[in-house]
């Protein structure tokens, strides 16, 4: 097929992009390289510098590449940001979705994947996760995303739009070869600063939270590979063949790590030790998420080759060690 690959330079679009490939699809990537890089795209991709939001672009490359389905990972991705600055996530995440979508149907492209998450869920009263639990967001990075969601529900009743949502839990680790992994700036994510810390380009790793009910009193999340969550948004495409299909499935090994051991697991595969400081907990973090993703197992025939933190922050690490500034402008 030929898949858009919204936000195709950024970290999942860029690993999903490969996979597209690998399977013999066509990928075509749209993306501003706001917060993306040139150099995830592999040589041969068109690359279609544009706003998501951009209608009048995006429907161009819809109609000029014939696409056939569109896949959404242009989003900020920032849980403490979305709190302290809404405007930018409604804007980004929630509006120019929207854009993405009104495109779409004026070009009659009915099919959508969706990157959404498992912040959606708010604080969940039981775990593992399973997708018919209810949603309510604590943070606006989370509520934007389910407020799409919803959004796509409504499209598939009225315009027949075929789409699957898929819940991430914590996207993680980089391609095998070390082509490509994650490079956020400003990088907030735990495993990328605890290598910084591993090798002294930060002095010290702040854990935020040491007293939160869990067993070592540090939040408990769901880390996947992303060359997993990518291979999942490809398994689905025989289910959007179906005019209105709603899909929705989590995405995470149900196997949760603390940021304890999530430190641990870097000191060991780095063989450096990280200098750590206890602070305090950082504002939208629940305790505990961890998936429960045997739908997509039953239903996608999806398999999780990365199950353990070990295995995950070690394709993270020939990545890091490899490219220690990230991809470089
Ligand atoms: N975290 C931390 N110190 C940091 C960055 C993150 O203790 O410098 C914690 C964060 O509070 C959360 C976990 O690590 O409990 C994962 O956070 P991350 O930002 O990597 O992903 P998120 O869960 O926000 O998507």
């Amino acid at each position: 097929m030929n898949v858009l690959v919204v936000g195709g330079a950024g970290y999942i679009g860029s690993h999903c992009v490969r996979q597209l490939l690998a399977a013999g699809h066509r990928p075509v990537v749209l993306d501003n390289l706001v917060y993306g890089h040139r150099a995830a795209v592999p040589a041969g991709v068109p690359l279609h510098e544009a706003n998501a939001g951009d209608e009048a672009a995006v429907g161009r490359v819809l109609r000029d590449e014939r696409i056939e389905l569109v896949m959404h990972f242009a989003a900020y991705c920032y849980v403490g940001e979305s709190v302290k600055d809404p405007l930018k996530y409604y804007f980004n995440n929630e509006f120019a979705a929207l854009q993405l979508l009104r495109a779409m149907l004026a070009a009659g492209v009915k099919k959508f994947v969706f990157s959404s998450t498992c912040a959606t869920y708010g604080t969940p009263a039981t775990l593992p996760l399973v997708e018919t639990m209810p949603q309510a967001p604590i943070n606006p990075y989370g509520q934007t995303k389910l407020d799409v969601e919803n959004a796509l529900k409504a499209l598939a009743v009225a315009h027949g739009l075929s789409f699957a949502a898929f819940r991430y839990f914590n996207a993680a680790g980089a391609a095998e070869d070390g082509a490509i992994g994650e490079d956020h700036t400003p990088e907030t994510h735990l495993i990328p600063l605890a290598f910084d810390a591993a090798t002294g380009r930060r002095p010290s790793l702040e854990i935020f939270g040491t007293d939160y009910p869990t067993p070592d009193g540090t939040c408990l999340r769901d880390y996947v590979h992303v060359d997993d969550l990518s291979r999942a948004h490809i398994a689905v495409f025989p289910r959007l063949a179906a005019p209105g299909a709603a899909l929705f499935y989590n995405l995470g090994t149900g196997r949760p790590a603390s940021n304890r051991e999530v430190v641990r697991a870097v000191e060991k595969v780095t063989g450096r030790k990280i200098k750590l400081v206890e602070g305090p907990r950082r504002p939208g973090d629940p305790p505990a998420l961890y998936a429960d993703s045997s739908k997509a197992q039953r239903e996608l025939g999806w398999q999780i080759k990365f199950p353990d933190i070990e295995s995950i922050v070690a394709t993270a690490w020939k990545w890091h060690s490899a490219h220690p500034g990230g991809y470089g402008k």
